[in-house]
């Protein structure tokens, strides 16, 4: 783990990484081994649900209008077209919603987002950027995920060379490299807050 910086007052984690690095992984960590402690906040989206996804606990799924209203209307505190044509973005409103309940807010959102948070939030927030351990690492899990086109894996791998390339904006480097090894280093990050 590479730490350049950490507030141990943060109250708001900011988790990036390219596709398949294990980011939701280390999320879902936190978040159920810390039960009352953590909560995600929910993105606006309008792309479709998949699968199970259900409004207002994976995303808030709104139409393109309602998203440009609530951009025009200073809802965002950050948004962005991730994919072509999809806006997602996430709501000032979560953040006091989250932190009201006492909880820290864990946001779980793309390179760039991630990077706009940050600026935005400073020392209140700790950037966490999840790497794997190699290009050919990320490759085999996204293949082993089975979930994901072997065209999309080729995008997606192309757009996380260019995506490590800004880990070093982040404050910490989560290196996922074996499984319980990166668990135990991301608690020794949380305690620290305790
Ligand atoms: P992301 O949210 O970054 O796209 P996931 O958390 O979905 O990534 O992880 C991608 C795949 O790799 C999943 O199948 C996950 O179970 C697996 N995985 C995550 N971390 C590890 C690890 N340290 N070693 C092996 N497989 C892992
Ligand atoms: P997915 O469609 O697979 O759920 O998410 C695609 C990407 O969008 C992921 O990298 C996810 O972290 C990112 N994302 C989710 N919510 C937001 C958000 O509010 N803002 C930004 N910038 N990215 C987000």
């Amino acid at each position: 783990m590479y730490c350049k910086r950490h507030n141990d007052n943060t109250m708001i984690y900011i988790f990036c990484a390219p596709s398949g690095s294990g980011k939701s992984t280390m999320v879902k960590h936190l978040l159920t081994t810390f039960p009352n402690r953590f909560e995600l906040s929910v993105s606006c989206t309008t792309r479709p649900p998949r699968g199970q996804e259900v409004h207002g606990r994976e995303y808030y799924f709104i139409t393109r209008e309602e998203f440009e209203q609530r951009i025009a209307r200073g809802e965002f505190i950050e948004y962005e077209q991730v994919y072509e044509g999809l806006y997602y973005g996430t709501l000032r409103s979560e953040i006091e919603r989250i932190e009201r309940k006492g909880r820290t807010v864990i946001f779980d959102v793309d390179v760039k987002g991630g990077l706009n948070l940050k600026r935005i939030l400073g020392a209140r927030a700790t950037s966490i950027f999840v790497c794997p351990p190699s290009i050919e690492e990320l490759s085999r899990r996204l293949h082993a995920r089975g979930d994901t086109s072997e065209d999309m894996i080729h995008k997606r791998l192309a757009k996380a060379s260019i995506e490590m390339e800004d880990a070093k904006h982040f404050d910490i480097l989560l290196i996922n490299n074996d499984l319980q090894s990166a668990f135990a280093q991301l608690d020794t990050i949380v305690e620290k807050q305790f």
